[in-house]
């Protein structure tokens, strides 16, 4: 499949052996388990709690390629509450959507999408015994193999990269709605292109995704450049509270803020506005890493971190019960939000990169 990638793309396949991507072996035998389907065969497709792009993107353009193949019985769902951000209500492929509470209780196959490790299952984690098989494709490096067949590559940018690979090698073709879910999956993971993970390949895949007659400019305004007005002010509040201390992490420097649940209620807003809250605080000039706390309860948040190069925050959120990428990861807080940060501050002198960076 990355034939067309001349020397460069074999020299690239190499190196994937080497880092545990997935092996021949490993294609054949999630292939096998798709095609070896009983003609009535049940599919439960299971993503990451608090779904975000890649998460439900990879999911549903599998689950609609599935569809394609001729597989009736497909399910999809993801655990808590069955709420698809906004942001991404308009994915092609949600009526394969059932809440957790409804989802086949013993599937002949589950696959799981863009979950680093077990415990982002949430309640969903049983299906990985009562189902026939497990199935999990994933691209964190972090990823604990928790199926009976695994497709974790971690040179890939996006979970979408892994299904599409597999969705080729069943034979199915690319359409116009599978290629909406697996851009906006491969959009979300790149940062719109902009992070380090955009390689040839990347592009390569987007042209091939574009060529099907998407529409880039109006998937991008749904899916990052909307957002209710109450957001629009959540967001100065909650802005207008960062700092910044220059001197964290070996003086690479460290931004954070925080939103607590009050936050949201005072500006009608859901949660998931402050996924892209991040964003704007990660372009701090002085700070390579940057946090974001979330209230989820009394005394528990969602953190998220980034960093431009200088600290492998991957390794901060291992240390403190979470996971992710290299330059970008997060894990569940207890305390208070100052509480909290002193922790992460504990960790980042043992976190940070030599200067060359990557
Ligand atoms: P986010 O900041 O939520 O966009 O997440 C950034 C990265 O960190 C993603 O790859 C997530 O999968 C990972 N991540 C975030 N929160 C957690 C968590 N509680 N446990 C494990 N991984 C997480
Ligand atoms: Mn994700
Ligand atoms: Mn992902």
């Amino acid at each position: 499949m990355t034939g067309a990638a001349g020397s460069a793309g074999a020299v690239v396949e190499a190196a994937r052996v080497d880092d545990g991507g997935p092996g021949d072996a490993d294609w054949a035998a999630a292939e096998a388990l798709i095609r070896e389907l009983p003609p009535d065969g049940r599919v439960l497709l299971v993503c990451h709690v608090n779904p975000d792009g890649d998460a439900l993107g990879s999911m549903l353009g599998f689950g609609l390629g599935l569809r394609r193949r001729g597989v009736r019985r497909i399910q999809a769902t993801f655990p808590g509450p069955p709420e698809v951000p906004e942001p991404l209500r308009g994915l092609p492929g949600l009526d394969l959507l059932v809440p957790s509470t409804a989802a086949y209780p013993d599937p002949d196959l589950v696959i799981c999408f863009d979950a680093a490790s077990e415990s982002r299952l949430g309640e969903l984690v049983d299906r990985l015994d009562t189902a026939g098989a497990a199935l999990v494709l994933d691209h964190h490096a972090s990823n604990t193999r928790f199926g009976g067949v695994n497709l974790v590559d971690p040179h890939a940018a996006a979970t979408s990269v892994v299904a599409e690979q597999l969705l080729a090698r069943l034979g199915v073709a690319l359409d116009v709605e599978i290629a909406e879910c697996l851009y906006v999956a491969l959009t979300t993971d790149t940062g719109s292109f902009r992070f380090e993970a955009t390689t040839p390949a990347v592009h390569h895949l987007a042209a091939r995704l574009l060529a099907t007659g998407i529409r880039p400019g109006d998937i991008s305004r749904r899916v990052f450049d909307t957002r209710p007005f109450g957001a629009v002010r959540l967001f100065g509040e909650v802005l207008g509270r960062a700092r910044l201390d220059v001197s964290a992490a070996g003086g690479r420097g460290l931004v954070w803020t925080w939103a607590t649940q009050d936050d949201l209620a005072r500006h009608d807003q859901r949660p998931y506005v402050l996924e892209a809250l991040i964003d704007s605080v990660r372009c701090t000039a002085e700070a390579d890493v940057s946090c974001v706390l979330k209230q989820t309860g009394p005394a528990e948040w969602a953190v998220s971190m980034r960093s431009k190069g200088g600290v492998d925050v991957s390794r901060v959120a291992v240390a403190l019960g979470g996971g992710g990428h290299r330059f970008a990861a997060g894990f569940t807080g207890r305390g208070t939000a100052d509480e909290v940060v002193e922790r992460i501050r504990g960790q980042l002198d043992g976190a940070l990169l030599p200067a060359t960076g990557a």
